[in-house]
C-alpha cells in the first residue's frame, strides 16, 4: 500500500472558508437554458430583467381618498367641489382634470388625475353630496408614487447572477416574462465510501450501516440549486475507489464521504494523490468535521488538449459531520457553479438557555434547538452522542457556534448560531 500523501495542512475554520471562497470566486457558470417562470424559482438568472415600461406606469395613488391640489388645503377645514371618481383600472378622462377648488374621489392603485398633486386620505374627509370637506392638509407629492419613480422603461430591475426568490419571480411576472433564461443546474457527484456501508434497499448485516450520507447530501445539493449524481458505494479498496472517483470527476463537483480520517483503511486522500490532485487543505480546526479535505483534480479527456479540472471535497463519514461540513464549505462552491454569487456565512445571535462546557482548541458547530418567541430567541444544545447521532441532529434546528477559546459559556450569554 503506498504511503499517505503529504498533508496540505490543517487550517483554522476561517482560513478554510476563505480558501473555498477564493476558489468559488474563480468558477464560471455553465450554459444557460430556458425555464418556465415558476420552475425558475430558486435558480439563477442568466439574463438581466429590464423594465418594459415605467414603474409605476402612471402616478399611482397609494391611499383611498381625494386627489386634489395641496395648495387648496393649506388651510383646513376646506370645502372642495367633487367632480368625479377614479377607481383602480380607470383612466382619468379630461373632465376629471382637477382645477382650483376641486377634488376627485380616488382609490388605491388608481391613476392620479392631471392637475392634482396630492391625495388626502378618506379618514380625514367628510363627503356631503357634490362637495367634500377636507380636515387635514397634505404636502404636494403625498400619497401617490410618481410615474417612473420605481424604475424607468429599459432600466435594470434584476441582473443576471441573482438567484430568483419569490420577489424575483414577481419582477419577472411584472414585466410579462413567462419564460426565463437561467443557468443549467450543476451536476454534483456524491460518492460514499466504506466497506460497512450498504445501499438503503438492502437489509444490513449485523455490522453494516445503511448509506444515509448520499441522501442527506443529495437533499442539501438540491436545496443549494445543484443536481445530485449518486454514485455506487465505494469499498475501502484502492482500485474500485479510484475508478469511482474518476467517474465522479466527470461531474462539475465531486463530494466524497468517509475515508478521510487517519485510519488504516481511510484511502480517499491517498487515491486522490495518486490521481495527482492538488490539496488546498486536509483538515480544519472544527468539530464536527475536522478531517475535511478540499482540492482539485485534473483529468485528461479524449480529444481535448488541456486537462479538465474538477474540485472535490472529502467530507468525514460521520453523518452529522457530513451535514455540517456541507453547510460550512460546500455550499459556496455550489452557489458559484449555479452562476450565483457565493453568499457569506451569516451567524445569528441568541441567548444561551443553559450553560455549555466544552474543551478549547476547535471551533464547534453543535446541533442545537432555537426557540423563544418574537425577539426573544433562546438556544440550547441538543443532547447528542456525537457526530454519528443523526436523530439528535434531526430534532435540532440550528448549530450553536462555540469559539475555540471558550470552555464554559453561562446561561443568558449571547451566542452565535448558524441556520442550516
Ligand atoms: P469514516 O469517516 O469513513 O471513518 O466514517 C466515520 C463513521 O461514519 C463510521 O461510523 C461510518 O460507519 C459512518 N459512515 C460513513 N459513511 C457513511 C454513510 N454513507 N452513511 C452513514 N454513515 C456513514
Ligand atoms: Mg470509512
Amino acid at each position: 500500500m503506498p504511503s499517505r500523501p503529504p498533508a496540505a495542512g490543517i487550517v483554522s475554520f476561517e482560513e478554510a472558508r476563505h480558501i473555498v471562497e477564493q476558489h468559488a470566486g474563480r468558477i464560471s457558470p455553465g450554459e444557460a437554458e430556458t425555464a418556465e417562470l415558476l420552475s425558475a424559482s430558486g435558480r439563477v438568472l442568466a439574463e438581466p430583467i429590464l423594465a418594459d415600461r415605467d414603474f409605476p406606469p402612471f402616478p399611482r395613488a397609494t391611499r383611498d381618498g381625494y386627489a386634489l391640489r395641496a395648495q387648496d388645503v393649506a388651510e383646513v377645514p376646506a370645502r372642495l367641489e367633487l367632480i368625479g371618481e377614479i377607481k383602480a383600472g380607470d383612466w382619468p378622462a379630461g373632465s376629471r382634470n382637477v382645477k382650483q377648488g376641486q377634488a376627485v374621489a380616488i382609490m388605491t392603485g388608481a391613476p392620479l388625475p392631471p392637475g392634482a398633486d396630492a391625495v388626502v386620505m378618506v379618514e380625514y374627509t367628510a363627503q356631503t353630496g357634490i362637495s367634500v370637506e377636507i380636515k387635514r392638509s397634505v404636502k404636494s407629492g403625498e400619497n401617490f408614487v410618481p410615474r417612473g419613480a420605481e424604475a424607468r422603461e429599459g432600466q435594470l430591475l434584476l441582473d443576471r447572477g441573482n438567484r430568483l426568490d419569490h420577489a424575483g419571480i414577481a419582477i419577472a411576472a411584472s414585466v410579462g416574462k413567462s419564460k426565463l433564461q437561467v443557468f443549467r443546474r450543476p451536476r454534483i457527484a456524491v460518492l460514499s465510501t466504506g466497506d460497512e456501508i450498504v445501499e438503503i434497499e438492502k437489509i444490513p448485516g449485523p455490522s453494516q450501516i445503511r448509506n444515509s450520507n448520499t441522501y442527506s447530501l443529495s437533499a442539501q445539493i438540491r436545496r443549494a440549486g445543484g443536481e445530485p449524481v449518486r454514485l455506487p458505494i465505494a469499498p475501502d479498496e484502492p482500485s474500485r475507489l479510484r475508478s469511482l472517483i474518476e467517474e465522479g470527476l466527470e461531474s462539475d463537483l465531486l463530494l466524497l464521504t468517509g475515508g478521510v480520517s487517519m485510519g488504516k483503511y481511510d484511502l480517499v486522500e491517498q487515491v486522490l494523490a495518486e490521481l495527482k490532485a492538488e490539496f488546498y487543505f486536509t483538515g480544519a480546526q472544527i468539530q464536527p468535521g475536522r478531517p475535511i479535505v478540499f482540492g482539485r483534480c485534473g483529468q485528461w479527456r479524449t480529444g481535448v488538449s488541456a486537462p479538465h479540472h474538477t474540485y472535490f471535497f472529502g467530507l468525514p463519514g460521520n453523518p452529522v459531520s457530513t451535514m455540517v461540513t456541507f453547510e460550512l464549505f460546500v455550499r459556496p462552491m455550489i452557489q458559484a457553479l449555479t452562476g450565483g454569487k457565493p453568499q457569506p456565512l451569516i451567524f445569528l445571535k441568541a441567548r444561551l438557555k443553559s450553560e455549555v462546557r466544552t474543551k478549547t482548541g476547535l471551533k464547534r458547530f453543535l446541533p442545537a434547538v432555537l426557540c423563544g418567541e418574537f425577539e426573544n430567541a433562546e438556544v440550547e444544545l441538543a443532547r447528542w452522542q456525537g457526530s454519528g447521532d443523526i436523530a439528535a441532529r434531526a430534532g435540532a434546528n440550528c448549530y450553536l457556534v462555540i469559539p475555540p477559546d471558550r470552555e464554559q459559556i453561562s446561561a443568558g450569554e449571547w451566542v452565535s448560531l448558524l441556520l442550516p
